[in-house]
């Protein structure tokens, strides 16, 4: 199947899924994730109406994604992999919103770099639902204090919570555990759910699906 009939698909699922839960599918942004996969992808997938794009290392963004910028396409670049303090600098100037801030030194390497260049990122504050040790995020036990740190402390405009359950086993108590993290801080938005689970997360208040596989094939 072409990458257009891969988003055609994958949109109407995510419609239905939508509905299913009585929500609005309009409120639900589909983030396609070109990590691993080449520009002239990411060209189609834009020609295709895709605007928001995910990638999860600065340093392959960087190598894809500038001379989309230069030709004057509108699009919005998501980080959602792991961010080095040492790397903040170069993923402030490429991306727009960044999804995975999980640590006070890299709230206060992103304060610092909005402040020097005037560009304040939206953020997600990544939370570790399922506590495995290989993973980034926040503990689930820490997410409270560190949640209310980034918005006082470190005054990131923190717009929601993003995570990542683990391979094996239900997503679903993950997504939920999220949904009621953000609720207690009147967090707006949710980016959770993946090609393999992205209606169970629909279901569950996902207002960002981040999806990779089932829009450019498998990696
Ligand atoms: C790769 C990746 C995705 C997309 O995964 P698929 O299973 O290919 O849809 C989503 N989120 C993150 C953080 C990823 O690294």
């Amino acid at each position: 199947m072409s990458i257009a009939s891969q988003i055609a698909d994958i949109r109407r699922r995510m419609d239905l899924a939508a509905r299913a839960a009585g929500r609005d599918p309009a409120a639900i942004t589909l983030v396609a994730v070109s990590k691993t996969h080449h520009a002239a992808a990411v060209q189609e997938a834009r020609a295709a109406g895709l605007v928001h794009f995910g990638e999860n290392r600065v340093q392959e963004a960087a190598s894809k994604f500038p001379p989309l910028r230069e030709s004057g396409t509108p699009f919005t670049l998501h980080l959602i992999g792991p961010l080095q303090t040492n790397k903040v600098r170069q993923a402030v100037s490429l991306v727009d919103v960044i999804h995975t801030v999980d640590r006070p030194r890299l709230a206060t390497a992103l304060r610092e770099e909005f402040n020097r260049t005037g560009r304040h990122l939206d953020c997600f504050i990544q939370v570790n639902t399922g506590r495995e040790p290989q993973k980034a995020g926040v503990m689930p036990e820490e997410a409270d204090a560190f949640i209310e740190a980034c918005r006082t402390q470190y005054q990131l405009p923190v717009i929601g919570l993003m995570c990542i359950p683990p391979a094996d086993g239900d997503p679903r108590p993950h997504f939920a555990m999220l949904r009621a993290m953000a609720a207690r801080h009147a967090l707006p938005s949710l980016s959770m759910g993946m090609t393999q689970d992205f209606e169970a997360a629909i279901a569950e208040g996902a207002t960002h699906v981040r999806i990779g596989s089932a829009i450019f094939g498998s990696r």
